[in-house]
Order: structure tokens, then sequence, then C-alpha cells
């Protein structure tokens, strides 16, 4: 019996388990990749297990910073054990009353996507005797590869449209209670390979330091980004960078000459490559059923539990594929299904799978990343999965993620 098995056996099923040794081997790498002296944000959307998101602060080596967007997330960083300090807090639609809670709690650098946002932010901070960092989330009009999920270029909620700086640079630099300390660039997910990485991120260098050079902007720090990749739902290993390290720092030497001692400070972004590998999902077989020739495995676990957003690949539906095939010789096609009373309710159509029956038990790979927190969870009214955070093959923490189930009476004024 292999340890999800056993774990399953213990907790029940659908059962998601992350492996902390994972994640902090997937830091160690992603921090060995870059060129010294880069701060990495873990971006908590990925997985707010605070389990998780500590053994990406906590450890030997570098640790990560957080990347939050919001007040949920800045109290599952907390719980983690960053300081509120050490948090980025982003987002096209942050609101007052949430800004003042993030503020009062101690953060100070926010990623600013407009005019009125930097206004909301300063006039909140002001009011907290503070004085909000800020980096400018850019959207430049630049147009690279194809690949992954493009947020630059084209009309976006997100970011300050490049061209519309020089205009705007008098105005966001005036606001009181806020300071614009750099930029802020994220260009794309799940990148398809190393050298289209590069390239965005050569971009983006350039972009920053002439934006430095003809409109003077700012630059303490540059958060170049993200667009790690690592597979989901499927068998695979993280993708590898050998020499991102190697390429970036001449384009660093040449744009912005005296990064080396820190100016400007550089950062990047990281979600699914951090924690992606270490979780998997273990779900019991609940039926198997004919019907006119093909074969439907219903499983315990949909996409209440898994891929509300296909790991925010934004494709639905889901297309799990099983690992641990090789030791069997026969294998069978099925549709995989969930237990919901929806035809979307599919996890993958036509996959190869191992003899099933009723009672058994499969291991979805690679899910470690936009899981539960990515998923329908409060549709139809299933419990949440049970989660297990395991360290050197003893578990760490149980948990099961609370939604309000029901209804509460809200108050209005
Ligand atoms: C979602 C998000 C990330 C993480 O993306 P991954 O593909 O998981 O690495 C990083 N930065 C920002 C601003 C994001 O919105």
């Amino acid at each position: 019996m292999n340890a999800h098995h056993e774990l399953a056996g213990r907790y029940g099923t659908p059962l998601y388990v992350y492996d902390l040794d994972r994640v902090a081997e997937a830091r160690r790498s992603l921090f060995a990749a870059l060129p010294a002296g880069f701060e990495v944000f873990y971006a908590v959307k990925a997985n707010p297990h605070p389990e998780v998101a500590r053994a990406l602060r906590e450890g030997e080596g570098p640790s990560c910073r957080a990347e939050i967007s919001s007040v949920g997330e800045l109290a599952v960083a907390i719980e983690a054990g960053y300081a509120a300090g050490e948090c980025l807090y982003t987002g096209p639609g942050k609101t007052d009353g949430e800004l003042d809670i993030a503020i009062g709690a101690g953060v100070r650098l926010f990623s600013v996507e407009s005019l009125t946002d930097m206004r909301r932010i300063g006039a909140t901070a002001d009011r907290h005797g503070a004085v909000a960092q800020c980096l400018l989330r850019i959207n430049s009009q630049w147009v690279g590869a194809p690949t992954g999920i493009r947020m630059m270029g084209r009309p976006s909620q997100f970011g300050i449209d490049a061209e519309t700086l020089p205009a705007l640079m008098p105005h966001l630099t005036a606001v009181r209670g806020a300071r614009v300390v750099g930029a802020h660039f994220f260009t794309m997910s799940n990148a398809a390979d190393e050298s289209s990485l590069l390239a965005e991120y050569e971009e983006v260098i350039e972009l920053a330091a002439m934006l430095t050079d003809e409109i003077g902007l700012p630059l303490e720090l540059l958060d170049i980004g993200g667009g790690f990749a690592s597979p989901y739902a499927a068998p695979g290993e993280r993708a590898t960078y050998d020499k991102l390290r190697i390429y970036l720092e001449p384009i660093l030497d040449l744009y912005l000459p005296r990064w080396r001692s820190g100016h400007p400070r550089l950062a990047c972004e990281s979600g699914r490559y951090l924690v992606g590998g270490s979780g998997s999902l273990t779900c019991g077989v609940v039926n198997i059923k004919e019907s006119r020739g093909n074969r439907y495995v219903i499983l315990d676990a949909g996409i209440n539990v898994i891929g509300g957003l296909s790991g925010l690949g934004r494709l639905m539906p889901m297309a799990v594929e099983l690992e641990g095939l090789a030791g069997h010789e026969v294998t069978d096609v099925a549709n995989l299904v969930g237990p919901l009373c929806t035809p979307g309710d599919l996890l993958g159509r036509g996959v190869t799978v191992p003899p099933l029956e009723i009672g058994d038990l499969i291991t979805v790979p690679n899910v470690g990343a936009y899981g539960v927190s990515a998923s329908l969870v409060s549709f139809l009214g299933r419990p949440a999965p049970a989660e297990v955070t395991v360290r050197g093959g003893d578990v760490v923490s149980v948990s099961r993620l609370a939604y309000q189930r029901g209804f509460e009476p809200v108050s209005g004024s």
C-alpha cells in the first residue's frame, strides 16, 4: 500500500496531500536558477494552505516573501509566519475597507494598477500616519511569444498602460501618503519554455530602464513577474531553468548596471512552480458505469474539489492524467467524472486508467497549486476535502477548508 493510500485510509477521501519537502526543494531550485540577490514573492493564491506558505519562508536558504491580493490572503500569510512588511499587496480592485485593514496590519508595499488605486492607497496610508511604497504595475505595449496566459500588450484590467505613463507620472508622484518605488510586471503564467521566459524578462527590464531614463520612473525595486512552469494534474516534473541565470545577468548588467549592489533590488513571483509538484489528490471510485459503449468512473471528487479554473490555465474542462501505470499490463480507457449533478463535472475524457473496481483509490499528481481553493468548493454543498501536509514522511497537519454552508443574515444600514 502506498503512502497516499495509507493516509486515505486514515483521513478518508477525497484527500489532498502536500509534501513540504517538495515545497522546500522547489524553493531551493528557483532561488538557485535566479541571479544572486533576487527576491521571490510566493503568490499565495496558488495554495493558501498556511503550512505550505510557511514552508516557503522558514527553513534553510533564502526565504520567499508573500504576494497577496485580499485580506483573506493577508491573514493566511500572517498565520504562516510572514510579517506584514514582507507582503506585496496586488490587485486591480482594492477597496478603502481592505486597504484600511492591510495598512493597519503593517502592509507597506503595494502594486498599483491605476491613479485611483494610488490615491486610495495614499489616502489610507496617510490616515494611518504611514507612507505606502508603490510599484506601478505596467501593461506594456510589447507583445511577445504567444505562450501561457498573456497579460500585457492588450487592453486589460491589469496595470497602467505604458504609453499613458508620461502624462500620469506627475499625478502619481504627487499623491500624499504613497511613494512610487518601482515597477511591477506580471506578463504571463506557465511559460512554454525557458527562451520565451527570457525574452519577456529582457523586454521588461529594458522597458523599466527606459522609463527610468525618459520619464524619471523611480526604480528602487523592480518586480519582473513570473511565468515559471509546472505540470498540472498530469505526471511530470516542474520546468528546469539552467540558462536563466547566465542569460539574465548580462541583460541586467546592460540595462541596470548597478543591480549587483542592489540598485534596483530585483524580484520575481511564482505560485505553481513553488507548490504545484508538492501536492496530489487521492479520490475513491464510487461507481463504474457503462453507457452506450463509454465507461464512466464516478469519483468522490469533482470540480468542487479540483480544477474549478483548470489550474488557472482557464481551459475547461479538466484533463486529468494518471501516473504509476507502468506496473499494469492491462489498462483501460474511461471518462473520469465527479459526483456532482452537472454534466460539467468531468475530470478527464478518455483517460487511460488501471483496471478499476468500486472502492479503489486513484491519485491525481501535481495538484499542489490551484487545487481546492481554485475549485467550486461550495457548489452542491459537499464538505471540502481533507488536506494533509507531510514532511519526512510524517504528518504535520490535517485540516479541511472551512466554508459557510447555509445562510447568515447580513445587516444593512
Ligand atoms: C497568479 C499570479 C502569480 C502566480 O502565477 P503562477 O502561474 O502560479 O506562478 C504571480 N503574480 C501575480 C500578480 C499573479 O496574479
